[in-house]
């Protein structure tokens, strides 16, 4: 009995943690992509770091100079540079100086985040980082302790604290195995795997080739549970999707291809408007061609 209530708690407390990360944090606050009310927007930068472990403005900061620097030397956690282990302390340490650096409110990094009007949250400002992960700790004593379910206890804990498995998976396997379906100037890549247990997330090269788009699947495998809860979220009228630059969908990427060739071919602008089907035109996005793989070091 206790498993099955264990496997149910860890599902729960997996779920709101990475709903928090994926679609408010990453697809809302670091995108917009996900245009949220000015209301949800606070209660979400509020409730996040307690939620999550991590603080709103550092995660949305590292995370840009992510999409910036992507699979170069300067990226925050490259599988291409640090491994696909070494990921899982490099996304760490890159947090950390991100933190420290906005804290100290160095430009290079606060102008990433000029956007946003929100600050460090007062649990980082004085250092208390651990203090969510030790209130999560309390509750899941205070559950295992009278009751003896040490198992719902810890699954409860390790389910709201997964954010640095869940972004180790996504940031080293998603920048190192999987197909791509854009020509992207990174290593991104499309791991289905990763992609169904991080809500979309490990749909990478889709991601990083329509930074801008709430949804990240392009292919019809491609499942994105982050994308429903976009939906569920605007819905309820807490946000807003922004549909204009949406990914578009095979049949209309096909077709703003062949007007792209055409152009081409009689040496027009490509990115002269008007194209069918997305706003987007940049020069990692126009061709289709998948692109040969770049090294990646070795695991380990
Ligand atoms: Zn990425
Ligand atoms: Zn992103």
């Amino acid at each position: 009995m206790s498993l099955l209530v264990a496997i149910a708690v860890f599902g729960f407390a997996y779920l709101l943690n990475i709903t928090w990360i994926s679609v408010f944090y990453h697809r809302a606050l670091a995108h917009r992509a996900l245009v949220l009310s000015p209301r949800t927007a606070r209660f979400v930068v509020r409730t996040g770091p307690w939620i999550t472990g991590m603080d709103p403005l550092a995660w949305v900061c590292m995370h840009r100079l992510h999409h910036v620097h992507s699979d170069t030397a300067q990226d925050p956690h490259s599988p291409v540079h640090a491994g696909i282990f070494g990921v899982l302390f490099a996304q760490l340490r890159s947090y950390r100086r991100t933190l420290a650096h906005l804290l100290l409110e160095n430009p290079k990094y606060t102008r990433r985040v000029r956007d946003l009007d929100f600050g460090v949250s007062w649990t980082n400002r004085y250092g208390l980082w651990l203090l969510p992960y030790v209130v999560h700790a309390a509750i899941a004593l205070a559950v295992a302790i009278p009751t003896g379910w040490w198992l719902v206890g810890a699954a409860y804990w390790f389910g709201m604290m997964s954010h640095p498995i869940q972004g180790w998976l996504v940031n080293s396997f998603g920048h190192a195995v999987g197909g791509r379906n854009f020509e992207v100037q990174d290593n991104s890549r499309n791991n289905l795997l990763i992609g169904l247990l991080v809500a979309g997330e490990g749909y990478q090269n889709n991601h990083h080739a329509f930074p801008a788009s709430a949804r990240f699947g392009f292919k019809p495998l491609d499942l994105d549970f982050g994308w429903p809860l976009c939906r569920l979220v605007e819905q309820l009228g807490l946000g807003s999707i922004r549909r204009d630059l949406l990914l578009p969908t095979p049949a209309e990427w096909e077709a703003r291809q062949r007007v792209l060739e055409q152009r081409r071919a009689s040496s027009e602008d490509p990115c002269s408007p008007p194209l069918p089907a997305t706003s987007q035109c940049s020069s990692s996005t126009l061709h289709a061609r998948p692109a040969s793989p770049r090294r990646v070091k070795p695991a380990g």
